[in-house]
């Protein structure tokens, strides 16, 4: 909030200095652009954010050479985690527990919260446990190991991919993609005309206050002052909004895997699934798997994402699917 009183200073400041010049080298019009540079500096600096979060995303896909198995939903998954980590109130890394929401309890069917435990030996370890009251559940948690244990069996000999169950992918993304663009494409312009609206308002505002400036103390000014900061934070978070929609509508070739990507993926997916970061880990999981239900000590039942649902069905044991609606 004081960034933006500060930058009504400035505004004022710059064009008490630069008054004469502006007038000189052009006509009224360059006095909007003015305010709009202004602007844009805090738009500078809340885009730096973005790119900061941006350069994390693309350092742990560069890292683990992962970028082909990130999906978009994924990506922006870790993109609104590392969002929250970045705020300054919060200094410290909130801890990424894998597969939230995505392990389900056989007795009750609720996903199952997952957090660090001690064990009756007193080691700390993660567990899955059920936390609805009327679940007639025995052991109310299971052990990750269990889960990742069977995850890591699942994928063991690799997926066994082929060509043909490429083109098939490829078709089904298609299709998958194509119903989420058009939601997405809805959300952004609805984004967009609020925007403008505001956008228009502070323009407005902004027009109106310049003609107060020399009398700074009057209540005017005050009132259209306050007025400003509450339409430009309303902007920061429509344009943070728009920012994340848009990264979902990013070119749907690019989204997909090559062949090559996709051969490299049915090939390595345990060494994803193994890795040390919880958020790849996390990631490669959920690419394929939709979720897991567990009863006491197994996993019970799993359901893979489409298209790899249909790819992969064929090639493995499924276990005892009764847990599934
Ligand atoms: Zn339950």
């Amino acid at each position: 909030m004081r960034k933006i009183g500060t930058s009504l200073q400035k505004i004022a400041d710059y064009l008490n200095e630069h008054n004469f010049h502006r007038i000189v080298k052009s006509t009224g019009e360059k006095l909007r652009i003015d305010i709009q540079e202004l602007s844009d500096i805090f738009k500078d600096s809340f885009y730096y954010g973005l790119l900061v979060q941006a350069k994390q995303q693309v350092d742990l896909r560069d890292i683990y050479d992962f970028e082909p198995v990130v999906s978009e939903e994924d990506y922006n998954i870790v993109q609104s985690l590392s969002y929250r980590r970045m705020k300054p109130s919060k200094p410290h890394k909130l801890a990424f527990y894998p597969l939230r929401l995505m392990v389900l309890c056989s007795s009750c069917g609720s996903s199952m919260r997952v957090g660090p435990s001690t064990s009756h030996t007193g080691r700390k370890f993660l567990y899955y446990r059920c936390d609805n009251k009327v679940c007639s559940r025995q052991k109310k948690s299971i052990r990750a190991k269990i889960i990742f244990d069977f995850i890591y069996d699942f994928l063991a000999d690799g997926l066994n991919l082929t060509q043909a169950d490429y083109k098939r992918y490829y078709e089904g993304i298609n299709g998958i993609m194509g119903e989420k663009r058009e939601k997405v494409q809805m959300e952004l312009n609805s984004k967009r005309g609020a925007l403008k609206a505001v956008k228009r308002e502070i323009d407005d505002i902004s027009l109106a206050l310049l003609k107060h400036v020399d009398n700074k103390g009057s209540t005017i000014y005050k009132s259209g002052e306050n007025k400003l900061r509450t339409l430009e934070s309303k902007r920061v978070e429509i344009e943070a909004d728009i920012a994340k929609i848009e990264s979902q509508l990013t070119d749907p070739e690019k989204d997909k895997l090559t062949l090559e990507q996709f051969l490299n993926l049915s090939k390595n997916a345990v060494l994803l699934a193994k890795s040390d970061i919880p958020e790849v880990k996390d990631q490669i999981c959920r690419y394929l798997f939709l979720n897991l239900t567990v009863d006491n000590d197994k996993v019970a039942s799993y359901r893979l994402k489409p298209p790899f649902h249909e790819m992969l069905k064929s090639r493995h044991q499924l276990p005892s699917r009764g847990g599934e609606n």
